[in-house]
């Protein structure tokens, strides 16, 4: 170490003096974090021979403190042409669902209250009542979301005893949720049958044993085995499960409610209202993903079980909050109005990929005026579901290609924008879906997109 690099070293600023310089009102423990941090940085920055000043070292404890006041819940364009991202928070909700959370989030209402009676009501009574209509379901009961439902199920109803479950089912969606780890945290033991790509009805029929509490079934969401395969069908299960008096349990994962047959991305998902003409006396899936409402689990079924849940103590620990069911029900108003395109997800949805093409060839067109070096093209592409929804089935999708040489770091700029923009990258490109991009974002988008483009090409 040099002479001046030691005194250089000497002379850096004490916690006290960077706190004297951070804006009042910080919060103390951030200020002294912020503090020691620009300090450390400033003598690692010595130590390898740069000049650094004691404003220096404040001004730097001032970013730190702006940067963690400024982490927050931001919104961002998602041109990752996945509709149902978990990462971004899945089904984006419609005024109509926002009216209604802001609507129960600011006023006293009838979240348990009858008001006829003055008495005390169930809460989620509203959405029960419109779930039956919808599904002809017997039942329903809501809880915090899928995997939530799928504890309280198990434990609810199976607890201490056995289930029996195709080993092609032991799902895991996003590194939490494993089946396994579900059955285990509610007390059930799983009963395994058939092998990972074959298991056939005789297989629960052996399985079957006085400790068996239910036959459970989980919708493969987010692979499929394909090849040399075998499953029992949800019916076959239902009809086995009847034949020796114990439930039988159907986890679908996504709540299709419209069995839209001019959608070949939806093939494989199974719409709700089948899943119980099949007969599953309790069908279980998520509220955020193809039903296009807020996260929610979604308990359907015969009047016996759903009572029994609703008395047991996990209920009240899973219960969602009163904003979720207001946006619950606005949800499922849209769908008993038969107006589900007034939901975001199926807006987003419904859009051709000509249209999507013809608006990415647009947005192309403002992109490359005075354009040089990067290249930029209108592509048609493959979205997808997404959320654990159809894995092998594409959505035709249109998007706004970047070919530069710099692919990772053109999407992180676009990230670290404002509005941030978070894009897909294929083939070494940049690859920006109009699936998911909402028409009133292609402003926003196309400045977000000239900005990291004049910053490529400095
Ligand atoms: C997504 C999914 C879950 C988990 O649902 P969350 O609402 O995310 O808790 C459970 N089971 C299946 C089959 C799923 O697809």
């Amino acid at each position: 170490m040099t002479d001046p690099e030691r005194n250089r070293l000497r002379d850096l600023p004490s916690v006290d003096f960077v706190l004297g310089h951070l804006t009042k009102g910080v919060p103390h423990e951030m200020g002294v974090d912020a503090a020691r941090r620009a300090i450390d940085e400033a003598r690692a920055l010595i130590e390898s021979g740069a000049e650094v000043t004691r404003d220096d070292v404040a001004r730097r404890a001032r970013e730190f403190v702006d940067g963690a006041l400024n982490a927050r819940l931001q919104p961002v364009i998602n041109a990752t042409g996945v509709l149902l991202h978990t990462n971004l928070g899945r089904a984006p909700l419609g005024q109509r669902q926002i009216d209604a959370v802001v609507a129960a989030a600011t006023s006293y209402g009838t979240l348990e209250y009858e008001l006829a009676s003055g008495t005390r009501g169930r809460r989620g009574t509203h959405i029960r009542n419109l779930v039956r209509a919808l599904t002809g379901a017997e039942d329903a009961f809501v809880v915090n979301n899928n995997a939530g439902a799928t504890l309280l199920v198990l434990a609810g109803l199976c607890g201490g005893r056995e289930v029996v479950v195709s080993r092609g089912e032991l799902v895991e969606i996003g590194g939490e949720f494993r089946i396994p780890d579900i059955a285990a945290a509610a007390g059930v033991t799983l009963r395994e049958v058939g092998t990972t790509n074959r298991t056939r009805l005789a297989d629960y029929e052996r399985a079957i044993r006085p400790e068996t509490a239910a036959l459970l079934k989980v919708h493969p969401s987010n692979y499929r085995i394909v090849g040399f395969t075998a499953e029992a069908s949800a019916r076959e299960l239902a009809r086995l499960a009847r034949a020796r008096g114990i439930p039988f349990v159907h986890d679908i994962g996504s709540g299709l409610l419209r069995p839209w047959r001019d959608r070949p991305w939806l093939t494989g998902e199974p719409p709700v209202s089948e899943t119980l003409r099949n007969g599953a006396d309790v069908v279980l899936f998520s509220g955020d993903k193809l039903l296009g409402g807020p996260q929610a689990g979604i308990i359907l079924g015969r009047s016996k079980i759903i009572d029994v849940l609703a008395r047991h103590p996990l209920a009240r620990a899973l219960r969602p909050d009163k904003m979720t069911l207001a946006a619950l029900e606005a949800t499922l108003t849209a769908y008993a109005e038969d107006e589900p395109e007034r939901l975001p997800l199926w807006r987003l949805a419904a859009v051709s990929q000509k249209e999507l093409l013809a608006r990415a060839e647009r947005l192309c067109e403002r992109l490359t005026e005075g354009a040089s070096d990067v290249e930029i093209s209108a592509e048609e592409t493959e979205a997808a579901a997404g959320g654990g929804s159809s894995p092998a089935r594409p959505l035709p999708s249109a998007a706004i290609v970047v070919a530069t040489d710099e692919a990772d770091e053109f999407a992180a700029r676009l990230r670290m924008g404002s509005p941030p923009v978070v894009a897909r990258i294929a083939d070494d490109r940049v690859l920006l879906d109009l699936r998911t991009v909402f028409p009133e974002q292609d402003d926003p988008l196309v400045d977000a997109l000239r900005s990291a483009l004049a910053a490529t090409r400095r």
